[in-house]
């Protein structure tokens, strides 16, 4: 069996029906359907049929579903137009009105969002749980429990929920388990080895890696893609064709960026640790970190995200220091999201200030002296010569 890196190169190849090297780009909303009745009805009925019309499949968006199938050891895959909507339409495709979720409390904000604004009114019950404590995810289940949402490493604590331990409870008891893999990569975990059943990512972050597209993707087994598959023609996410082509293209450097990202981030990681002007350093890497035994278990790698906590004497004080720092910056943009090539940096306070309570805040372990950083591909003496330089004046 091919490795990974191979695959990344050649998996799916078979969907290019062309003679191009690289897969091009299929700009096409609709397919000639030949003249054989037969051959129409399979491809109208058939799920993510590469060549019928696009919201139901397209050649390029197969071919990556192949990828990631093989990256996160799945039986198949889909691709969406954006993580909001592979996680959406998945957790739409999975419970109905009456059931009953355990997730946890430190989500991804539009996951948050999509449980409390959408999911609860919808008539869905949720219980949220503090995600480094196994028990409490075994008890919140219920008699209609129909599925256990996680998210490791989580945003933006990067704390880590016990992969093996919900993949062992999910089969124990039946419940289907999706875990948000964004963070990590398929590089560096890959959550079907401790049983988790379905792995969603945004694909605009590591995947894609170039900050220029947004994508989704679900990988799981046929019969769940399948089901999902027919939950997305209707809600109609698909992702262009255009953006699929850039996604197959960046997927191509997805081990080599990510190799890069992972040492650059254990160096500037390691060096933040030693700064006066820092609190504290979260970085799963770092044996400081307090669940870095179990990042050891479960992780191949830790990711190029790191968050920390600026010092000041009070709370406003931390809160100006970390803006401060943001400003002097010249190489970390301060810009949303993460898992590009260039490195970016955020102040989660203010990012989410608006649709999370300061309950919620609390509970997710965003303060307000607390950054984030995304780690990219530059040169790690140009990454910390730049935080050298905005950490003097504080
Ligand atoms: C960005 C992100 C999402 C949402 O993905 P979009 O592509 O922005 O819709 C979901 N989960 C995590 C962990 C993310 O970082």
């Amino acid at each position: 069996m091919a490795k990974l890196e191979t695959n990344l190169i050649h998996e799916g190849e078979h969907f290019n029906p062309t003679r191009s090297v690289v897969t091009p780009i299929f700009q096409s909303a609709t397919y000639h359907a030949g003249n054989d009745p037969e051959a129409y009805i399979t491809a109208a009925t058939s799920p993510k049929y590469p060549e019928f019309y696009h919201r139901h499949g397209n050649p390029t968006n197969s071919q990556i579903a192949a990828i990631l199938a093989k990256l996160e050891k799945t039986e198949d895959a889909l691709v969406f137009a954006t993580g909001m909507a592979a996680i959406s339409t998945s957790i739409l495709s999975i419970v109905k009105p009456g059931d009953h979720i355990v997730t946890q409390h430190s989500l991804y904000s539009g996951t948050s969002l999509f449980f409390k604004e959408f999911l609860i009114p919808f008539g869905v019950q949720v219980t949220q749980v503090e995600q480094t404590d196994n028990e409490a995810f075994r008890a919140a289940i219920q008699e209609h429990t129909k599925l256990i949402y996680i998210e490791t490493p989580s945003n933006p604590n990067l704390a880590l929920t016990d992969l093996a331990y919900i993949g062992a409870l999910g089969k124990e008891k039946g419940i289907l388990t999706v875990v948000d893999n964004t963070f990590a990569s398929p590089i560096n975990q890959t959550p079907a080895d401790f049983g988790v059943d379905i792995i969603v990512h945004s694909a605009t972050k590591y995947l894609g890696g170039h900050s220029d597209l947004t994508a989704g993707v679900v990988c799981a087994d046929t019969k769940w893609i399948e089901t999902i598959w027919r939950r997305s023609i209707i809600l109609g996410a698909s992702l262009s064709p255009f953006d699929s082509w850039l996604l197959l293209r960046g997927l191509k450097t997805l081990s080599l960026r990510v190799q890069q990202i992972n040492r650059n981030a254990q160096q500037l990681a390691e060096w933040l640790e030693k700064q006066p002007a820092i609190a504290k350093v979260n970085y799963i890497g770092l044996p400081s970190h307090p669940q870095h035994s179990l990042a050891q278990r479960q992780l191949r790698g830790f990711t190029g995200m790191i968050s920390i906590e600026v010092k000041g004497q009070d709370e406003e004080n931390a809160f100006q220091n970390a803006q401060k720092l943001i400003n002097a910056l010249q190489l970390f943009a301060n810009a949303a999201s993460l898992g590009g090539v260039e490195s970016l940096i955020v102040h989660p306070a203010s990012m989410w200030g608006s649709h999370h309570s300061d309950d919620q805040k609390k509970a997710s372990g965003i303060t307000k002296g607390m950054l984030r950083i995304s780690v990219g591909i530059e040169h790690i003496t140009d990454l910390i010569a730049d935080f050298e330089q905005a950490t003097q004046n504080l």
